[in-house]
């Protein structure tokens, strides 16, 4: 049997590393997997002083918080060139966000016709909604929801209360479905901000200290209870601390079902050594705090991190360097530094990179969204989604980036590998220098079955 396409050399199998691998296609899935000599193929790739790894699903994008649906072509053109081959978009799209089997229907019109990379959608409920829409969201392949306990916007991105909180939990029992929540308390973070203002003060430490890990810590908690009064997934889309990661853990310990997600840039970055330098340009939400980086990656290491993500946010620059912090968009892009930012981090920590950023990037994602087991590894009858990383450093510069933003935290910054290719359901999408795929190459990528509990 002659395949469509045979990709050799090491490769991270669910097992682990394996150097002299090969992986053949068919059809756009993964038809053999062997060792040795590869079999026979229409095209065939090899790979020298690289690892070939399933595409990465970055579990947290806000790809539409801008321009709308359309922001989903430059996002996912950017995820392509960073090897992520399915994105989970979160639900704020402007000006609408995905609230009903209407927007999900216009979403999915969307991705197929502008999107490069798979995508898989999470749902919202708006203030005062009642809870009818979310069955047949889920019925429509809606993969988690997201609320927020604090108001970025009255109308994209508001503030749910403890009642309503409540009861979406409640709709969402007796599924495998989670609700994930943006985690500041509103009371502290207003009256803080209100506070450094008055006395005329500005500035990223001003943010940071409107933001303290009290607000985030007591959103988390009061989340976290909600959800295990009711018997509900609660997960939280960003911890700062780990304080935060161990809250989550007590939950688990006891028997309730409750996660906790990181951001890479949560792993880079510190405020007391990068803050003056960044300025707006390292303003996310909840902040970044100081001197937490590797106890982080501690976190990571316990297995208290459910995945890592970008939380990708496509924010034009002149959204960021506004004459007060306080208007500064929040949020940083992220989709073609996730992956060598990860892997780069894990390699300097003395870490197996390889393995570690299979399992955060792409098997532990699949598994939280229910992509799993089409997605998320190098394994017989899944999606022949793969990237390639090669061993070539290279200095991050955001004016090689495909999502038309032109400009990044992690300008500068020296990264040990290059995402040399990326294919996805066996076809080459990028391969090093252009994206060769089209708008609509990508699809709406529906949950499917299996859930992270079942898993652990
Ligand atoms: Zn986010």
């Amino acid at each position: 049997m002659k395949y469509d396409l045979v990709i050799s050399g090491p490769a991270v199998l669910p097992e682990g590393l394996v150097e002299d691998c090969w992986i053949a296609v068919s059809g756009g899935k993964i038809a053999a997997i062997g060792t040795g000599t590869p079999a026979d193929a229409a095209q065939s790739h090899h790979v020298t002083n690289g690892v070939v790894i399933p595409g990465v699903i970055d579990g947290q994008t806000h790809a539409c918080s801008a321009g709308g649906l359309l922001g989903i072509r430059s996002t996912t053109r950017s995820a392509i060139a960073g090897g992520v081959t399915t994105i989970v978009d979160m639900p704020y799209d402007n000006p609408n966000p995905l609230n009903s089997t209407e927007r999900l229907t216009a979403k999915i019109a969307a991705i197929q016709e502008h999107a490069y990379s798979d995508v898989a959608l999470y749902g919202t409920v708006l203030p005062g909604q009642t809870t009818e829409d979310i069955a047949p969201l889920i019925e429509g392949g809606i993969a988690a929801f997201k609320i927020s306990t604090f108001e970025s916007s009255p109308t994209r991105f508001p503030r749910i209360a403890t009642d309503q909180i409540y009861s979406i939990f409640s709709a969402l029992a007796d599924t495998d479905i989670p609700l994930g929540v943006h985690n500041e308390d509103q009371e502290i973070v207003r009256s803080l901000i209100a506070k450094a203002k008055t006395e005329g003060r500005n500035g990223l430490a001003v943010h940071s200290e409107s933001r303290p890990p009290a607000a985030e810590l007591a959103a988390t908690a009061q989340f976290l209870e909600l959800g295990a009064a009711i018997g509900a997934h609660a997960h939280i889309v960003h911890l700062t601390t780990p304080r935060g990661y161990q809250l989550v853990d007590h939950y688990v310990a006891d028997g309730f079902r409750a996660t906790g997600e990181l951001c890479v840039h949560y792993l880079w970055f510190d405020p007391e050594t990068d803050g003056e330098v960044l300025g707006a340009r390292m303003k996310v939400n909840p902040p970044i705090r100081p001197g937490l980086i590797e106890p982080l990656w501690r976190e990571v290491l316990a297995g208290r991190v459910a995945f890592v993500s970008s939380d990708h946010s496509s924010w034009p620059i002149d959204n960021k360097f506004t004459p007060s912090i306080f208007d500064a968009g929040a949020g940083v892009p992220g989709l073609e530094t996730l992956l060598p930012a990860f892997y780069t981090g894990a390699e300097q920590r003395g870490l197996d990179a390889a393995v570690l950023t299979v399992q955060q990037l792409c098997e532990r994602p699949a598994k939280f969204f229910g992509l799993w087991p089409k997605k998320g590894a190098i394994r017989l009858g899944a999606d022949a989604d793969l990237a390639i990383l090669s061993k070539r450093s290279q200095v991050w510069n955001s004016e090689r980036a495909h999502d038309e933003l032109r400009w990044s935290p992690f300008d500068g910054r020296a990264f040990s590998v290059t995402v040399s290719r990326c294919y996805l359901r066996g076809a080459l999408a990028w391969d090093g220098e252009d994206v060769i795929n089209v708008p609509g190459s990508g699809q709406y990528v529906p949950r499917g079955k299996t859930s992270w509990f079942e898993h652990k």
